[in-house]
């Protein structure tokens, strides 16, 4: 059985971010990594033309955050997607519906444990006009309004307004990918791919984790699996009662991820993102391209299919989703430009080692379940990963990486 001072499990962001780390410090360490790339999900991929798309995670959300800061350190190219002034986020629609709230309302009624945002939304005496828009337009992409609570969606808001450190005020896409970043992280460290752990005994001095590749025992491990897969992952002994509700009380969203190559003078705006009024299958997009393209070039629209969308994309055959999420498209681009074989339709729900995307708190679980997901067990069982991030970060990749900076610095104590 080969031994270290400490095992990651997982290369995602909050496990390389973690592992990077604990490097600096001279430990014996190995990261496990049940597919051969890092990332998770975060997945940089080219087109056989060359054309960068970005199958998971994409943009860079706000300024006021460590990855942000990092980033540029290190002199990674990124850009500001270009938005219409007009045009708020779904963060900034959440923002302003809740603030809004706070603001009218004194925050009174106050969202109960067992509400959904929708549930807390509904019961409010009433809902000034531009709050009404704003509850409608995250409803697009905030999918999941009706199954997640609405104490979560409070408290990570009023924590972005109380900071100042809100996301989804700019957005930012990286020039060569989310890899760039990630590369960096992974530089030098020992990462075992296609190790698919299955199990974690941890009751006697050494953890022992199985894979499908053998043995592996630790003094002390990371583990920054999602959530649906740590729900399934088998512990000798069992996890406490605690982590184990807090885990029942986490819910994965739905998103469907469209990628479209199409030439640039297929589009039929300037704009790089929007949002597609009434539609019943595409509500959101925007558009990856390069100041520098010629009208021939290829460049990648997105079509961000959230939540309800995504459950009646799944309902029909292939084909006629495709047909009409193109359809609704049309009002952005040509789609007679559009060659239907390269389109790339990314389901993360059937993602082996990721099984939904964010993570939300269910209506009916307090807060404090994020506290108990991350809490480490024994000395010897560290826990990070995006949902044990802290409220106004959490879900997002920055959050990811916060959290492996948090976990590193508790095995390191
Ligand atoms: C479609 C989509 C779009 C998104 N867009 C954005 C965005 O624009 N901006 C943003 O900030 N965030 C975005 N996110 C969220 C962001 O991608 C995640 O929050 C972040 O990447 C999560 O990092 P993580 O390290 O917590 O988890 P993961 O990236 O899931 O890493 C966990 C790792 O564990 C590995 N693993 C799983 N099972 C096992 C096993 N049994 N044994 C060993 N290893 C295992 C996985 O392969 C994975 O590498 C998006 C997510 C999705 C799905």
């Amino acid at each position: 059985m080969k031994e270290y001072d400490i095992i990651v499990i997982g290369a995602g962001m909050s496990g390389l971010a973690s592992a990077s780390e604990i490097y600096k410090s001279n430990k014996n360490i190995m990261v496990l990594e049940a597919r051969d790339r890092i990332g998770g999900r975060l997945s940089s991929e080219r087109l056989p033309d060359g054309v960068l798309f970005e199958r998971g995670g994409e943009l860079i959300h706000g300024t006021k955050n460590p990855m942000y800061t990092l980033v540029n350190e290190l002199g990674i190219e990124i850009r500001e997607l270009k938005k219409p002034k007009t045009d708020l986020s779904i963060v900034e629609s959440m923002q302003l519906l809740f603030v809004g709230v706070l603001l009218r309302f004194g925050l009174n009624p106050k969202p109960r444990t067992d509400e959904s945002v929708s549930d807390y939304v509904n019961r409010l005496p009433f809902l000034p006009k531009p709050l009404k828009e704003a509850f409608d337009h995250a409803s697009k992409d905030f999918e999941t309004l009706d199954k997640v609570s609405a104490l979560m969606i409070e408290d990570m808001m009023r924590q972005q307004v109380l900071t100042g450190e809100m996301y989804g005020d700019r957005d930012f896409v990286f020039k060569d990918g989310y890899i760039t970043l990630l590369s960096h992280l992974a530089e030098e460290l020992p990462i075992a791919f296609n190790h698919q752990v299955h199990k974690i005994t941890w009751q006697d001095e050494h953890v022992i984790i199985e894979t499908n590749q053998g043995s592996f025992s630790a003094n002390k491990v990371i583990i920054t699996l999602p959530i649906p897969i740590l729900k399934k992952m088998n512990f000798e002994p069992a996890l406490p009662e605690e982590k184990q509700v807090a885990l029942s009380g986490h819910v994965s969203g739905d998103i469907i991820k469209l990628v479209i190559p199409v030439q640039k003078k297929a589009f039929k705006t300037q704009q790089e993102e929007g949002g597609i009024e009434d539609a019943t299958v595409v509500p959101l997009w925007w558009r990856r391209n390069s100041p520098q393209d010629k009208p021939d070039d290829r460049q990648i629209l997105v079509g961000w299919i959230t939540g309800p969308y995504a459950r009646h994309y799944l309902s029909q055959s292939p084909d006629d989703a495709l047909n009409l999420a193109l359809d609704e498209l049309s009002e952005v681009v040509d789609i007679e430009l559009i060659n239907r074989d390269d389109v790339i339709v990314q389901n993360w729900m059937e993602d082996e080692f990721s099984a939904g995307t964010y993570c939300y708190i269910k209506p009916g679980f307090g807060l404090s379940i994020v506290d108990h997901l991350a809490k480490s067990l024994d000395n010897k069982l560290f826990f990070a990963g995006t949902a044990t991030s802290s409220a106004k970060s959490r879900g997002t990749a920055h959050g990811a990486y916060e959290s492996g900076l948090r976990v590193a610095q508790e095995v390191l104590a």
